[in-house]
């Protein structure tokens, strides 16, 4: 598929785009220093308000050269990502595809978006072989791209926001990378899984929950469905404890945290107790929920029930982070 980076005699383009460039790997660096402050969807939402807002002018004008657009990527990976915890295309992703809340813009589709927006209606685009720098030509090539991704020609005289949408809901890559996301985890999950039905399980489960899932819900989410909780046995490699910050039981991995931690026992304890009976009832089924429930991989889950799970799971992650923070990593006596 086209995807409306122009490859060939790009000189020119990529002078243009030069100095906002420059201005983003600048602004970059100065970020740096407070990478670890922020968590993944924090680093994302900065992003995209402080990086790619750059390009916001030049993007109406001129598609970005591939090369332009390999640097851009390079420096941004380097502000948003942290070792091999993830990779660009999931972030990328939309929200409806187990994205996170807020995703992070992909570059062709705002760049494309852009240059369409509030554009006369384009008969028929040809791709012309020449490329120059006329604005009008790079708006064809931009249409052709519309065309190709969403199969329909672009609603002249749009709004950015609607052709950003039209282009994320039809654009099947975002699935396919869905799918080798899941595939890789299962190749990591071992020999005696049966890859297939339990592939199908975790994107079925998770997509059932609605794209408008509570912000920070839907990052948990994410952060779950794509093995990106950080739990100490998770970060054994980075040289900090192994032990839980709750309790200090020798191995925090999510099986402990979630299910067999005390904290977690009397947590769910408590919501027996608790007079909503909303309360009541989630208790009565986290008491007895297994982690590949917390994973989504069972089938068959209900609704009600994996928000049971996500919601609970994400309040002892942050109670966790909280009581690692202010009242330091020494576990209880
Ligand atoms: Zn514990």
């Amino acid at each position: 598929m086209y995807l409306g980076v122009l490859i060939g005699r790009s000189v020119d383009v990529t002078m243009v785009y030069e100095a906002a460039v420059e201005k983003m790997e600048r602004r970059v660096s100065t970020f740096m220093p407070m990478q670890s402050r922020h968590d993944m969807a924090g680093r994302v939402r900065l992003a995209n308000v402080y990086l790619l807002t750059i390009f916001s002018y030049l993007f109406r004008f001129f598609l970005m050269s591939e090369a332009t657009s390999r640097r851009v990527l390079k420096s941004l990976k380097r502000w948003l990502i942290r070792g091999t915890v993830t990779n660009m295309a999931r972030l990328t992703a939309p929200t409806h595809l187990l994205g996170l809340a807020t995703p992070l813009k992909d570059l062709a589709t705002l760049n494309m978006a852009a240059l369409l927006r509030y554009r006369e209606a384009i008969p028929n685009p040809v791709m012309s072989g020449d490329y120059s720098m006329l604005v009008e030509d790079h708006v064809e090539h931009a249409a052709i791209s519309y065309v190709s991704i969403t199969g329909s020609a672009f609603p002249p005289l749009s709004a950015q926001a609607l052709l950003m949408e039209n282009l994320l809901h039809s654009d099947g890559t975002a699935m396919g990378r869905l799918a080798r996301t899941f595939s890789a985890r299962m190749k990591r999950h071992g020999r005696d899984v049966q890859v297939k039905p339990l592939l199908s399980n975790i994107a079925s489960n998770a997509l059932r929950l609605p794209a408008k899932l509570k912000p920070e819900l839907r990052n948990h989410l994410f952060n779950i469905v794509h093995q990106c909780v950080f739990t100490n046995h998770r970060a054994r490699n980075y040289g900090t404890t192994l032990a839980c910050e709750f309790c200090g039981h020798h191995q925090e991995d999510l099986q402990h945290l979630f299910i067999d931690c005390v904290v977690a026992r009397e947590a769910i304890d408590a919501m027996r107790c608790h007079r909503g009976p909303l309360f009541r009832e989630a208790a009565k089924f986290l008491a007895s929920a297994k982690l590949g429930d917390y994973l989504f991989e069972t089938r068959g889950l209900k609704v009600m029930h994996m928000r049971f799970l996500l919601s609970f799971s994400l309040a002892i992650w942050k109670t966790r982070r909280f009581y690692r923070v202010a009242l330091g990593a020494t576990p209880p006596p």
